[in-house]
C-alpha cells in the first residue's frame, strides 16, 4: 500500500546495533517528515471504532501515541520505563534476551472501562506489548486495538504471543 511504501522510504536499518546481531530499524526519518508523520499518525488509530485514548509505549511509542491522539483529538497516555512516574503506579515485568525489564502506568488517568488503542513503533517478540496489556487489564482498561508501524514477522511470532493474551486487532502498517 501507499502507506507502508512512504514508511520503508523512511526507514533506516542498521546492523549490529546496539548490539553485534541486531538488526535495528530507526523511524528517526519517518518522525522528521511531517506529512508522513501524519499520515501514518492517522492510520494507526484508524478502524477501531470509538476511543476514548491512546497509550503510547516508552520511548518511541511517545512519539507516534503522541501524534495519533492530537490527529484524533484523543488523550495520550504514557507506558513508561520503572521509575520514571511520581506517585502510585502499576507495574509489569517481563523477560528480555538477558535480565528483565519493567513498564509502569498511572492507573487513575483514565475511568475504568475506558477504550484503548496500544501504539509502539516496532513488534518484535511481543514482550513489551504483552507487558503493557497486562497493565491496561489491571487498570480496567479495554484495549480496542493495537498498533505498530513495523512488524518483523519473518523474524519473530509478536503477533502469535500477543494472540494469547488479548482478542483485540493488532495493526502493522509494514
Ligand atoms: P519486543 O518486546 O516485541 O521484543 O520488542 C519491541 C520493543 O523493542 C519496542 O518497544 C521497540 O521499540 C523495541 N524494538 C525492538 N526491535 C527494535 C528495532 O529494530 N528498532 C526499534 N526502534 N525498536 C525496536
Amino acid at each position: 500500500t501507499q502507506i507502508s511504501t512512504l514508511i520503508r522510504s523512511r526507514l533506516t536499518e542498521t546492523p549490529d546495533f546496539p548490539s553485534p546481531g541486531i538488526l535495528f530499524r530507526d523511524l528517526s526519518g519517518l518522525f522528521a517528515d511531517g506529512a508522513a508523520l501524519r499520515a501514518v499518525a492517522d492510520e494507526l488509530i484508524e478502524g477501531f471504532g470509538p476511543i476514548d485514548a491512546v497509550v503510547g509505549v516508552e520511548a518511541r511509542g511517545f512519539v507516534l501515541g503522541a501524534a495519533a491522539a492530537v490527529a484524533g483529538g484523543l488523550g495520550m497516555l504514557a507506558v513508561r520505563k520503572a521509575g520514571k512516574l511520581p506517585g502510585e503506579v502499576l507495574a509489569e515485568s517481563y523477560e528480555l534476551e538477558y535480565g528483565t525489564a519493567t513498564l509502569e502506568v498511572h492507573p487513575d488517568s483514565l475511568p475504568r472501562g475506558a477504550r484503548v488503542v496500544i501504539v509502539d513503533d516496532v513488534l518484535a517478540t511481543g514482550g513489551t506489548l504483552t507487558a503493557t496489556l497486562r497493565l491496561m487489564e489491571r487498570a480496567g482498561w479495554e484495549v480496542a486495538g493495537i498498533a505498530v508501524v513495523i512488524e518483523l514477522s519473518s523474524e519473530f511470532d509478536g503477533r502469535g504471543v500477543l494472540a494469547a493474551s488479548t482478542d483485540a486487532p493488532v495493526k502493522a502498517l509494514v
